[in-house]
């Protein structure tokens, strides 16, 4: 089953003219879907509480930032672009009664509309346009003349015009420039949450920490290790970028190619695809979402406590001696 992909010619700004797009949070996705949205000819405003830099930022960007609660008032569209364990505390608290019928309720993760965080009145649409990258990439991809793709999707019972209004949306971001995806809220955040948990964040973090642990513990030099498990994983993953596992199995030698094909499969085993399964179960039956927000409503103590202890892991502090020494790095530390 092939996807449905729209690009500029399948949307029509003017559906957007007369409406106010309201975007709240000024964050990431805030900064660069407002901005973008603004070059392109649409009417603006922003929700951002004052008294942090973000509000400063877009003061500095020429926006006179609101209330969420007067943003949802006096938009259209209004789209909440806020961390997702808050989104539903902030829609109870200031924008569901603001909302009005024929108003649209946007986001760019499913995540609080999927587990019923966030439950829009009567005469309210959901729309998700979600770009497949970080925020600076929405900007800086839009003002070059191109833009990143984005994923799209109706709440249940929405109108045709809604998904109309949501490509325009799209195109106003940059998004129907590169392409854009339909797909589901259950879909697009039942994969996304996947994604991050099992590949890309957390599969991925504890590959490179056990691969850095086996070669320590059996007496290698903490900085070999460093850049044998986590350095060089960089180099890899852009040849999967540019051309699949094929690419990479070309560019490598043809010794890394043979330890790959006999000695992937005994790290990723029967054992650990059939975690991944219970991973995506939770995912889908909206366990683990229940227990973030939890965590989060009763104050993110382990979440912070992880967070810490992660930081101080001897990988990290060789890497951060290591990156001083690589200036093209452009090292970052936290
Ligand atoms: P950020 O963390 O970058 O921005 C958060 C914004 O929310 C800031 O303006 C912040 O303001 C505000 N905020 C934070 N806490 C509160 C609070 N308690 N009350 C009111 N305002 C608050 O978020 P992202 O842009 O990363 O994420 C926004 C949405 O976009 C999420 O749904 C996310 O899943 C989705 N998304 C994110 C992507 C990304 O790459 N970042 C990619 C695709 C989708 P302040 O400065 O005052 O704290
Ligand atoms: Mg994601």
């Amino acid at each position: 089953m092939a996807a449905t992909i729209y690009y500029d010619k399948d949307a029509n700004l003017d559906l957007l003219k007369d409406k106010t797009i309201a975007i709240l949070g000024y964050g990431s996705q805030g900064h660069a879907q407002a901005q973008n949205l603004r070059d392109s000819g649409l009417n603006v405003i922003i929700g951002q509480r004052p008294g942090s830099p973000n509000y400063d930022l877009a003061v500095s960007h020429g926006f006179q930032p609101v209330s969420a609660a007067e943003a949802a008032k006096q938009g259209d569209l209004i789209n909440i672009l806020l961390p997702d364990e808050v989104q539903g505390d902030v829609y109870r608290d200031h924008i569901r009664d603001n909302l009005q019928p024929g108003n649209v309720l946007m986001c760019s993760h499913g995540f609080n509309v999927h587990f019923g965080q966030v439950v829009p009145p009567q005469g309210v649409d959901i729309l998700l346009v979600a770009p497949k990258g970080p925020g600076h990439l929405v900007r800086s991809e839009y003002e070059a003349g191109g833009g990143v793709p984005c994923l799209i999707a109706v709440g249940e019972g929405a109108a045709d015009d809604t998904l109309q209004l949501g490509l325009a949306y799209a195109k106003g971001i940059g998004g129907t420039r590169a392409g854009v995806i339909r797909t589901t809220i259950s879909e697009e955040t039942e994969t996304d949450l996947f994604g991050e948990q099992a590949v890309l964040c957390g599969g991925v973090s504890e590959l490179v920490k056990a691969g850095f642990d086996t070669l320590v513990e059996a007496g290698y030099q903490p900085e070999m290790a460093y850049f044998e498990c986590m350095h060089e994983l960089k180099l890899i993953v852009d040849l999967f970028y540019k051309g699949g596992l094929s690419y990479m199995r070309y560019s490598v030698s043809n010794t890394a190619e043979y330890g790959d094909y006999t000695r992937g499969p005994r790290v990723v085993t029967a054992e650990t695809r059939a975690e991944m399964k219970k991973i995506l179960a939770e995912i889908q039956k909206g366990e683990f979402a229940k227990q973030w927000l939890d965590e989060y409503r009763q104050g993110s103590k382990n979440f912070l406590a992880r967070r810490a202890a992660e930081r101080d892991l001897p990988i990290e502090k060789v890497g951060r001696q290591l990156r001083r020494l690589m200036s093209w790095i452009d090292a970052k530390e936290v």
